[in-house]
């Protein structure tokens, strides 16, 4: 099959169109779409619903630029600086998704260098959720939309909540953060992918407990998991938001520690 007639109809009009035929993250992007859509048909999803965060840390504006060109808005970041530098050279219809770590003292930084930021996925205490939620507030943008982090690894090494305090702090962004809209659970799987499947379980758990809680329907609490390894699995297990990075834009070269 032509590749090319699988490109989204609504593509920007590229101005360098032989290098965006020849990107190979654009191509990726595709096969990457076309299996999210395999995916949610072997498991009676609506593809649409599923939405696809292109996970561009340490690639080049450059790259991220010919994946925004094949017609992708959804992007995902981890370190504040990156996309900080990052998003101004960037088009501003960007749907940015904060998916790293987050301290108290970078909420500033983020939320006043990324005016699209959409989403921050990692919200893992009241604190953190109090600062965005006042500093959403003060510069008066529209209600930032959240996802709650939840350890479901067990690793020590992971962010996240315990999965027993989820509903804690999901009632209270939802309950005390007017300024945050509470839309679900993100967890990472287990690096090694040897127990995603009770991972993704044990987030899906969490969000009939939330859901409960709370009193609304599950369709109002999404999950957040899946990456390159495990994505289609995700889906069959209920994602509705998946975070793909090396296999869109090729796997990652981290630079040795030097006197930087
Ligand atoms: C890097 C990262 C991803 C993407 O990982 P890949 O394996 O490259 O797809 C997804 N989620 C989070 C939180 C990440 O940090």
């Amino acid at each position: 099959m032509d590749r090319e007639q699988e490109l989204p109809e609504n593509r920007a009009s590229p101005t360098d169109t032989m290098a965006v035929s020849s990107s190979a993250a654009a191509e990726a992007l595709v096969s990457v779409l076309d299996r999210v859509h395999r995916a949610a048909e072997r498991s009676s999803r609506v593809p649409d619903k599923i939405r696809l965060v292109a996970v561009s840390k340490t690639k080049p504006v450059s790259l991220v630029r010919q994946v925004y060109e094949a017609g992708h808005r959804c992007f995902g970041e981890n370190y504040v600086q990156e996309l900080v530098e990052k998003a101004p050279q960037l088009p501003e219809d960007i749907e940015w998704h904060f998916i790293g770590n987050l301290q108290s003292n970078k909420v500033k930084p983020l939320l006043s260098g990324v005016p699209n930021l959409a989403y921050v996925e990692s919200v893992d205490d009241k604190k953190i959720a109090n600062r965005l939620d006042s500093f959403v507030a003060s510069i008066g943008r529209k209600p930032l939309k959240v996802f709650v982090q939840v350890n479901t690894s067990g690793e020590e090494s992971k962010f996240g909540v315990e999965p027993s305090g989820c509903t804690e702090i999901a009632k209270h962004v939802c309950l005390n953060c007017p300024n945050l809209e509470f839309c679900g659970l993100m967890t990472i799987g287990m690096l090694d992918y040897t127990s995603t499947p009770e991972n993704f379980k044990t987030l899906a758990t969490c969000r009939t407990e939330v859901c409960k809680a709370l009193g609304i329907p599950e369709e109002k609490c999404e999950l957040s998991m899946g990456m390159s390894g495990d994505f289609e699995q995700a889906i069959e297990m209920g994602s509705t938001n998946i975070r793909v990075g090396s296999t869109i834009f090729g796997a990652r070269e981290y630079p040795k520690k030097s006197s930087s």
